[in-house]
């Protein structure tokens, strides 16, 4: 068995410290009843924790590490910006470099805007969708998860169209009653929405591929038919693209999946660990942002030079060659799941968008959060205790994907397989 007597040590002080002994709750690790997890370095696909433990590592961060952890020429980028200042607040050479890359790479961004993380590019971009239309309300997806600004944090019932309540106290009704969430993958929940407050819908936001709800790509004609949708009422179509951008392919999800969104948010990747997060679209909308438009939007630390680095060195790693890298590693990791889940009698079902892997407990299609919540919990916990025994490290909820890295080798793979091998068999005991 592996020791965790130091970070249950560290989490003893940490709960005196910051609220449940977290800077973020998932990192509580409640879902999978365990002692959060001390990690102190990493290194390729590889993290360690402070009691030595050894892992293979498939959060990455949530997401932002599609090199690995600690890549040799973004760590040798970042210490020589750190050398020459950490923060001018001013303009630096940085920020046209990555903005450069980010246009040429996002189909649809011909301006873009960088704040410090992906909370602040959706909350930003809603705010310029309803300046730019005049418009109140917004349009979400059930179980889609956008950051926590306030008319994003709404969960809403199943339904139709239903207005949403807030999903946290601290949520002002009046705010909460502007978001609209229905079923993902629902073109017909939307339409209904549209005919009947079409008049004052800023914009619909939407995960290309949900991320959120573990991972639910859209169904054919899905993204198509919200564009359509969105044209013919004059509200925009934001692509929330914080965990797809530059991780389902060289091109994001729109490029993937061939659709021209009117604004993108990034995070993640863009930052290459470091906090960045991004808002860019067509040149029209964007001038509306402050200084050439009135829709007020700033960032002490936005364009920070160390952050703009981490993302540059690692964008520039990335070529259309990766993304077809991942899809044979995940074919692989795929395959080996799916015959120890079979030998094992698991009921699972495997969604897949480029480097994104959702794996359900259930043997029921997945594409909404309705047919998410099939999945077994139960299953899910004594699974996520299983691979860390085995040395795994997956994502401490059954709501989130795992992903993989540029540095994950098909030993990893193979490695990763005969964990839940094992994993399987001490379940079924
Ligand atoms: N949008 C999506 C799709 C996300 O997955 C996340 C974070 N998981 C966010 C927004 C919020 O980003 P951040 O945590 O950097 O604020």
């Amino acid at each position: 068995m592996r020791s965790y007597e130091k970070s249950i040590e560290a989490y003893k002080e940490a709960v005196t410290l910051m609220p449940g002994g977290v800077n973020s709750p998932v990192r509580a690790f409640k879902a999978v009843g365990m002692n959060p997890i001390f990690m102190d370095y990493g290194k390729g696909s590889k993290i360690y924790d402070i009691d030595g433990n050894e892992y293979i590592d498939y959060v990455l961060s949530w997401g932002p590490l599609i090199l690995g952890h600690a890549n040799d020429r973004v760590v040798d980028a970042l210490k020589k910006t750190a050398e020459k200042g950490t923060s001018f607040g001013t303009p630096t050479l940085m920020e046209n470099k990555l903005a450069a890359l980010v246009k040429e790479r996002v189909p649809s961004i011909e301006i873009v805007r960088m704040v410090s993380s992906g909370t602040e590019a959706t909350m930003s971009a809603l705010r310029l969708a309803r300046g730019y239309t005049g418009r109140n309300k917004i349009l979400k997806f059930e179980g889609s998860y956008h950051g926590h600004g306030d008319s994003l944090l709404i969960k809403a019932g199943s339904g139709v169209a239903t207005l949403g309540l807030p999903d946290s106290p601290g949520v002002p009704l009046g705010i909460a009653q502007n978001t609209i969430a229905v079923a993902y993958n629902d073109l017909e929940a939307v339409r209904a929405a549209f005919e009947q407050y079409g008049e004052d819908i800023a914009c619909v936001i939407v995960e290309p591929v949900a991320g959120n709800m573990g991972v639910v790509p859209p169904k054919k004609g899905f993204l198509k038919g919200l564009r359509e949708v969105t044209k013919e009422y004059g509200a925009l179509l934001i692509f929330d693209e914080v965990m797809t951008g530059f991780r389902v392919d060289y091109n994001c999800a729109q490029g993937y999946f061939d659709v021209t969104p009117d604004l993108t948010c990034l995070g993640k990747v863009i930052g290459g660990g470091l906090p960045v997060g991004a808002f860019g679209g067509r040149a029209d909308i964007m001038e509306k942002i402050a200084p050439t438009g009135p829709v007020y939007q700033a960032g002490t630390l936005s364009g920070n030079p160390l952050a703009m680095t981490a993302g540059y060195e690692t964008l520039r790693q990335l070529t259309p060659e990766t993304y077809k890298e991942f899809i044979r590693k995940a074919d692989r990791l795929e395959a080996g799941f799916h015959e120890a889940a079979l030998k094992y009698e698991i009921p699972h079902t495997f969604n897949r968008a480029g480097s994104m892997i959702g794996v359900f407990f259930t043997n029921e299609e997945v594409y909404n959060f309705e047919t998410a919540r099939t999945s077994d919990l139960d299953l899910f916990a004594k699974y996520y205790r299983g691979m860390a025994e085995n040395g795994v490290f997956l994502p401490p909820s059954q709501f989130e994907g795992i992903f993989l890295s540029a540095a994950h080798s098909d030993e990893d793979i193979d490695r990763t397989i005969e964990a839940v091998e094992k994993t399987f068999k001490a379940i079924r005991g």
